[in-house]
């Protein structure tokens, strides 16, 4: 399978600017960053933007360039994009189709009738008739009160079909799904994914399984693509970090910061970063990625500190029919359901 990288040219706010582009297996094209927008977890449950704090960010994100938000019905985000959307495109700085918005479908709705439904709920948060690709967020079914259903995902599969048809969205993809998972899907589905999003950074590699999924026309999208190099729940985490030397000496010789060099990796593989920030400084800077190239020895460097770890690991659904991931011998309690 052979994919093809487009640069495409266009003037925003008087600037011209590149966004780089991947095409998906149905022809449409994906910019090849996505500013990540979920704003984390607390005690509270999740953490919500006030005072279209997050709309702010993505008026900003837009005017520096960004033409690609990802997002999902769960993060809570989704009417505060579509808002900011919606202004950028009144004020003529963007049309509707210079911006692709990735959004997923909540494991509570895996009814093939509930897909659409959601769908709708989701147009309806954020003003909008469409979105451009629908990811199943995982393979695992939930019912209501958080038990574990035992819908199938290829049902659900059915009604991303079904949301598809109906043009509510002009992609459909799935998130958190294992090569077994994907296989299964590829035998029996109507319209074909066009991307796997997947947890992507130095920590966790996926070599193989972004492979097999590319090999199958599947564009990967990497998440939590900084891994280690930041603060996860507010705590350091083992591994490398902002001043690591393999990253720095890197860095230093195109004059990037680790963490352009770390998203430079993932699309130097192919791979579409979503990298969440809100801050101004580094919405800059995590776009500022497309005037370099790493060579293979610095990509294999770079995949050498692979070590499968993940940051999104919800053993407290793995006895779930399927759970996509390996079992653990003392799983997290369950942050979704009231003790
Ligand atoms: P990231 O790897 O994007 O890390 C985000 C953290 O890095 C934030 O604390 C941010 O802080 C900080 N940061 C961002 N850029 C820089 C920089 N240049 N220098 C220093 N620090 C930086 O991890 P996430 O887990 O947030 O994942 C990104 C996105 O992926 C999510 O927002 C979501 O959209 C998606 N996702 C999807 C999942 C799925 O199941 N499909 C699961 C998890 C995430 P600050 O904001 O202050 O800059």
């Amino acid at each position: 399978m052979v994919f093809f990288v487009v640069l495409i040219g266009f003037l925003s706010m008087g600037a011209t600017s590149d966004v780089v582009k991947i095409k998906l297996n149905n022809g449409d094209e994906m910019p090849v960053i996505a500013l990540g927008t979920y704003l984390g977890f607390n005690e509270n449950g999740i953490v919500q933007s006030r005072d279209h704090f997050l709309r702010n960010v993505i008026l900003n994100a837009i005017d520096e360039g960004y033409r690609h938000f990802d997002t999902a019905s769960i993060y809570e985000t989704e009417g505060e994009i579509g808002e900011a959307v919606v202004m950028k495109i009144d004020e003529g700085v963007v049309k509707r189709s210079d911006v692709f918005i990735t959004t997923k479908l909540w494991n509570t709705n895996h009814e093939r009738d509930s897909v659409t439904m959601a769908l709708r709920k989701t147009l309806l948060k954020m003003g909008l008739d469409y979105v451009d690709l629908f990811l199943m967020h995982w393979p695992i079914a939930l019912n209501e009160d958080y038990t574990y259903s035992d819908v199938d995902y290829l049902d659900t599969w059915r009604g991303m079909e079904d949301a598809q048809r109906l043009g509510l969205t002009r992609s459909i993809g799935v998130s958190n799904f294992n090569k077994e998972q994907i296989e299964r899907l590829l035998q029996e589905c109507s319209i074909r994914p066009v991307a796997l999003q997947i947890e992507v950074h130095p920590q966790i590699v996926q070599q193989d399984l972004v492979e097999y999924a590319q090999n199958k026309g599947l564009v990967v999208m990497g998440y939590s693509p900084f891994g280690s190099l930041v603060k996860r729940h507010g705590l350091e985490m083992s591994g490398p970090k902002m001043d690591d030397p393999t990253l720095m000496d890197i860095a230093k010789k195109y004059s990037k910061t680790t963490p352009q060099v770390v998203l430079r990796w993932l699309v130097d593989r192919n791979i579409v970063p979503v990298a969440k920030t809100v801050n101004s400084t580094r919405i800059k800077e995590n776009i500022n990625i497309f005037d370099f190239k790493l060579t293979e020895e610095e990509i294999f460097k770079i995949n050498n500190f692979n070590e499968f770890k993940r940051y999104t690991l919800p053993s407290f659904w793995q006895n779930h029919k399927y759970y996509p991931f390996e079992k653990v011998a003392n799983p997290l309690p369950n942050p979704f359901v009231k003790k």
